[in-house]
């Protein structure tokens, strides 16, 4: 069976790659029976923070990342939390002092930072084991337990890097048990991979370096190696380096309140660093499931692509709407209108929704693009003097254009249809070209940058509202 692991650490911050690391490591338990456990890697009490383990079940809940094992749901190899499986990394960790693999060193901080600083000055590398100390105590809780390497080549299998080795000068007597009594990630993801039965070990490609350490670890302790699968590091938007936070690339919570649908981001960061050799690009979560593989994991970093995201997202909406209808992409809408919308019922929300889905990127985009419908612009005839199609036409003429326009469309069945018709019999009419016409109409109904074709605006803004606004419109062109 295969069983594969999330396991972060809770410090309040959800990474765009820590969500990658959540879903690769998914996709390989589900394309089988597999397991995919969560664990929560909390030793490090200096980066502890309030609450982000709640974000990290919140986050992994909102992409449907369900796991098999971990916290609220519980399991049969838990605890899940690091912090409370103290007796099993002692009981692992006596098995090393009894077979003479690790001791525990009494060395003070001072005495460390000497022998660093004589290895600087001397320009060889820091190897802990050149100092390992002669006489050691029995270890306690209090004293850090240190690894007795046992340096040799190595070589090793990664299933996205490739056949690996490392010699001897990589390999150290690392620190199993810190003096605050709590285990390095070092000692403890192996003791709790081991014990979580996980066969595919799916993480970041910064703990490449340290594979050698482990190899020793899992040889110590006889246990067969895991796969190894080392995830590239996610680009900035130039490339080069590492996608840091001053590349303005938001955390997932962020995008969520921005409006990304999960289904977007699932499928975005899935397809970074990962393709299945076709032009596909939209993946729903069963698609990636059936179609991801290990060995189509891309071994360079993959660059980070913000405007792709969105764009992924635009496609998301459209896909909901056009698959499930306005009820399925309305439910999603909820906390995304403008104020104003608040004192609408569902049903125009929704009416103005299905005129509007499609050129929305964001779910926040309807806050900016839908005020209008909800109250009444501010008017602003700049818009229509400064209009590239407008500003050669003189005011008088605008003024009676509109005029005609909103005679003709008062008379008008109020339907999409007939609207439609109407303004088609006023081009003809006024002999304007649509450019011109549809845009004087449509500013002066929304002062928008942007509204959804003119006679689905129309129908939705009702009768009274749209002509009312038009004749505003015309006394401020004449007041002007
Ligand atoms: N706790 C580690 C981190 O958040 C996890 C590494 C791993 O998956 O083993 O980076």
């Amino acid at each position: 069976m295969i069983v594969t692991r999330f396991a972060p650490s809770p410090t309040g911050y959800i990474h765009i790659g820590n969500v990658r690391s959540a879903i690769y490591p998914y996709l390989i338990a589900r394309q089988t029976q597999g397991n995919y456990i969560l664990r929560i890697e909390d030793t490090d009490q200096a980066r502890f923070v309030e609450g982000a383990t709640e974000l990290i079940e919140d986050t992994l809940e909102w992409l449907g990342l369900e796991w098999n094992e971990g916290p609220i749901v519980g399991g049969p190899t838990g605890p899940y939390f690091q912090s409370e499986r103290k007796a099993i990394y002692y009981a692992w960790a006596q098995k090393l002092i009894d077979m003479g693999r690790a001791y525990a060193d009494p060395t003070d901080a001072k005495t460390i930072q000497s022998y660093r600083d004589e290895c600087t000055e001397k320009k060889i590398p820091y190897l802990y084991r050149n100092y390992r100390p002669t006489e050691t105590p029995e270890w306690h809780e209090g004293i850090p337990l240190r690894f007795k390497s046992d340096p040799k080549p190595r070589k090793w299998r990664d299933e996205v890097m490739g056949d690996m080795e490392a010699g001897p000068e990589v390999q150290d007597d690392i620190i199993l048990i810190k003096a605050d009594g709590l285990p390095t990630y070092n000692f403890a993801h192996i003791v709790d991979d081991a014990e979580m039965h996980v066969t595919h070990v799916c993480r970041g490609v910064e703990y490449l370096s340290s594979t050698p350490n482990y190899l020793a670890l899992y040889e110590a302790f006889g246990l067969k190696v895991p796969k190894l699968i080392s995830l590239p590091h996610i680009l900035g938007p130039t490339g080069g380096k590492k996608l840091g936070k001053r590349d303005g690339a938001k955390s997932v919570t962020e995008y969520r309140t921005d409006g990304v649908l999960p289904e977007a981001m699932l499928n975005y960061l899935a397809c970074l660093g990962w393709n299945d050799g076709t032009e596909q690009e939209i993946y729903t979560k069963d698609e990636l499931i059936q179609k991801f593989s290990i060995d189509r994991i891309q071994n360079s970093g993959a660059r980070y692509d913000e405007t792709k995201l969105l764009w992924m997202n635009g496609q998301w909406i459209r896909k909901i709407f056009d698959e499930q209808g306005v009820e399925a992409l309305f439910a999603r809408t909820e906390g995304f209108w403008p104020d104003s919308a608040n004192a609408y019922d569902d049903q125009y929300k929704k009416k103005v929704l299905s005129i509007i889905y499609d050129r929305l990127k964001t779910l926040s985009d309807l806050r900016v693009m839908t005020t209008y419908f909800f109250e009444d612009p501010i008017i602003n005839t700049d818009m229509i003097f400064s209009n590239k199609f407008l500003k050669k036409i003189s005011e008088e003429e605008l003024s009676e254009l509109l005029q005609i326009s909103a005679k003709k469309i008062e008379s008008c069945e109020w339907n999409p249809e007939s609207l439609q018709n109407t303004l088609n019999n006023l081009l003809e009419e006024t002999q304007r070209k649509p450019a011109e016409l549809f845009s004087l109409i449509r500013i002066g109904l929304s002062y928008a940058p942007f509204s959804p074709a003119l006679h689905l605006t129309l129908d939705t803004l009702g009768k009274n509202t749209s002509l009312s606004r038009l004749h505003q419109t015309i006394t401020a062109i004449e007041n002007h």
